[in-house]
């Protein structure tokens, strides 16, 4: 792109849809290996592939400068790498400066330590994976967690002040019986919650359609039990929310294979390589660290026109195909 002059305004994509929505994943690291993210042994990348918390931070920047208001810190586990916090307090210091929220999805193994920090850096909702409470079968569908740090985590998060959302990925034969204790339990303590369908994203060693549990037959079945009332609420993702009437509680429903939302995508992510991904179900991306590296901020803002240009219209994920739609796992890119 020499002597191209890149612009400055808003994201806008050749669909004409805004990007106001940043993911990064900070490391593709994580403490634990769930049966549908991650294969048992994992390859990861070298600490040297990973870029500096400065240049995660300076991206994050241009992001904001361009209209991004939300940015979503993930992984991986976000909270396994060093530097995870600097970069929230780094981050955080846009908040009012056109960042309108930042926020962090983890597995809260880390968050009895962690929480409180993220607090003082400005965040003020996370989303942690809860996808049982039972220790055996926690410990099955992580392969390694305890659950009990789990939820001291999730408890020291609200002394913290911070809301949480529990997120839930619905495994037929595995915890669909826990659905509605989760319900209760999460209306008990007074977090949102949202179930999310697994997504064929990665090798992990397991079959997934064996696993795999509709959430239009889990919403047909909570409507037998309650009263769902559908809500305006829309994020530019595949959720979509309701709520339970008789228990008061906002509940998500993440449905990329039995739904297509991707008109209304807002959204972009970024891997802790640098490569912004521009679609969770397809391989398009554009080296966002390679431009920083060899023209700072215009070669940035140059990347992020190119990126807007290539964004494609729609997912290609599909559960019953002979591999994995993607081949990169959702902890590179994260949730
Ligand atoms: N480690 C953090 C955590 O577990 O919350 C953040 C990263 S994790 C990749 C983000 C979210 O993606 C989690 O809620 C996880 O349950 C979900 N996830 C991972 N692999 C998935 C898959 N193949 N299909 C659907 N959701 C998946
Ligand atoms: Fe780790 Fe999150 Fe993937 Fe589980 S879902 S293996 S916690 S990155």
């Amino acid at each position: 792109m020499a002597g191209a002059v890149p612009s400055s305004g808003s994201l806008i994509d050749g669909f004409g849809r805004r990007i106001t929505y940043l993911r990064i994943s900070v490391t593709d690291r994580c403490d634990l290996r769930c049966r549908y993210c991650m294969a048992e042994e994992m390859r990861f990348l070298p600490p040297a592939a990973l870029m500096t918390v400065e240049e995660i931070a300076q991206i994050a920047d241009a992001f904001v400068a361009r209209g991004v208001t939300r940015i979503r810190l993930t992984g991986g586990e976000p909270l396994v790498r060093r530097g995870a916090l600097d970069l929230a307090r780094t981050i955080g210091r846009q908040l009012g400066h056109g960042l309108e929220e930042l926020t962090l999805t983890t597995n809260g193994t880390r968050l009895v330590d962690q929480a409180g920090a993220l607090a003082e850096a400005g965040v003020r909702r996370i989303n942690v994976s809860l996808d049982s409470r039972d220790a055996d079968r926690f410990r099955h569908i992580t392969r390694t967690g305890d659950v009990s740090r789990v939820l001291a985590g999730i408890a020291a998060a609200r002394d913290a002040g911070l809301a949480v959302k529990i997120n839930m990925v619905a495994l037929k034969g595995l915890n669909e019986d826990e659905i509605v204790p989760m319900l209760r339990w999460c209306a008990g303590e007074g977090h949102d919650l949202t179930l999310i369908e697994t997504m064929p994203l990665g090798d992990t060693g397991e079959d997934r359609t064996d696993r795999y549990l509709p959430l239009d037959a889990v919403r047909r079945d909570l409507e037998a039990r309650y009263t769902l009332t559908t809500l305006p609420d829309r994020t530019g993702g595949p959720a979509r929310y309701v709520r339970v009437e008789e228990l008061g509680l906002k509940l998500g429903l993440i449905t990329p294979l039995t739904n297509n939302f991707c008109a209304g995508c807002n959204r972009v992510r970024l891997t802790a390589e640098g490569l912004l991904y521009l679609c969770l179900g397809r391989e398009d991306r554009i080296d966002l660290r390679a431009a920083l590296r060899a023209g700072g901020r215009g070669a940035l803002d140059a990347a992020l026109d190119r990126a807007m240009a290539a964004k494609p219209e729609a997912h290609a994920f599909r559960i019953d195909a002979p591999r994995p739609a993607v081949a990169r796992h959702m902890s590179v890119t994260g949730g």
